[in-house]
């Protein structure tokens, strides 16, 4: 590893946990029936949980803000991050509501119907963001998504912009932002899709990137990364834009891959590099976690993508 753990950056990500039940079947039921499926797969995810597993991995010194339920499911999501060395301290416990879960189902061509039961997720709060000021404070990065309260990404993101800290924000799921949240943010990473919803551009190509890019960065954010999937990803950092071209790989599952490009991005932004070098980066990281099945156990570790 090139990073030795004294020497690792401080990034906090904000965001969701939950467990993702997923049953294989022939076919997807229709409203009303009852059908048998085949395997049965249990894994942790949610969008922050992966993106702090991934930064983890790829070197950083991560505290993840989150809120689990008082359950199975909580108590099983918490260990995996303390074997992912992550800090849990203000992973908040939610006496009411259940652990976030999502409940997902496969067909035999790929195809899938997914429900996501937020749960404790949607209950955490500005409160608990205070909790956690002083990690925010000694932050180098702060990454954030948007499967919490909206008026809790916007308090935790207001805090950060006011102590100076950078802040990455995956818009998704993807909903209209505020211009006041948009200015305060050192970088936005939509994908094609939530480009798409922030814009109204429908992006396809460098061109419709370029667009959309333009409209976001004109909300008030200098540097705006839209990841293109197998294309790699669109880079506008002030008047300089960029096409940065994914590695070409044999894909065998994509699931979670903006998640580990969000997580590259901000351990290498977090470690000083440019935003460019840091896309490359996250492009090269969130190849690897192509080539494998599953979002979490996909992601790979810092010595992986250092000698791709
Ligand atoms: P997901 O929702 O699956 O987590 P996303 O839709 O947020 O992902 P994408 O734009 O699909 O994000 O992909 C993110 C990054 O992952 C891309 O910018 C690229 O670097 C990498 N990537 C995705 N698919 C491929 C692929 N087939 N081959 C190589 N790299 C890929």
């Amino acid at each position: 590893m090139s990073t030795i753990y004294n020497q690792r950056k401080k990034i906090v990500v904000i965001g969701s946990s939950n467990t993702d039940m997923t049953v294989k079947a022939q076919r997807l039921p229709i409203p009303g029936e009852t059908i048998l499926g085949g395997t049965f797969i249990m894994n942790p995810g949610g969008k922050g949980a992966n993106q702090a597993i991934a930064a983890a991995r790829l070197g950083a010194d991560v505290t993840f803000i989150s809120k689990i339920g008082n359950d199975l499911f909580g108590i099983q999501a918490l260990e995996t991050y303390k074997s992912e060395m992550i800090k849990t301290e203000y992973i908040f416990t939610d006496n009411q509501n259940p652990s976030g879960v999502a409940l997902i189902s496969i067909d035999s061509f790929g195809e899938n119907c997914i429900i996501v039961a937020a749960g404790a997720n949607m209950s955490l709060s500005p409160q608990d963001i205070n909790k956690a000021f002083n990690s925010i404070k000694e932050a180098d990065v702060i990454l954030i998504q948007l499967e919490i309260p909206l008026d809790t990404v916007e308090y935790a993101v207001d805090m950060a912009y006011g102590l100076g800290k950078k802040v990455i924000l995956k818009p998704a799921p993807a909903r209209p932002l505020s211009v006041k949240l948009i200015k305060k943010l050192y970088a936005i990473v939509p994908n094609r899709v939530e480009a798409e919803i922030l814009t109204g551009i429908k992006v396809s190509d460098e061109k419709s990137a370029h667009k959309a890019a333009q409209i976001i960065s004109r909300k008030g954010v200098g540097n705006v990364v839209v990841t293109m999937g197998k294309n790699g990803a669109f880079v506008k950092e002030g008047d300089a834009c960029r096409w940065l071209l994914a590695k070409d790989v044999e894909t065998v599952d994509t699931t979670g891959s903006g998640d580990v490009f969000c997580g590259a991005l901000s351990v290498y932004l977090s470690e000083g590099y440019s935003l460019m070098e840091s896309v490359a980066f996250a492009n090269t990281a969130a190849a690897i976690a192509v080539t494998r099945i599953g979002a979490q156990s996909a992601i790979p570790f810092r010595y992986e993508v250092d000698i791709t």
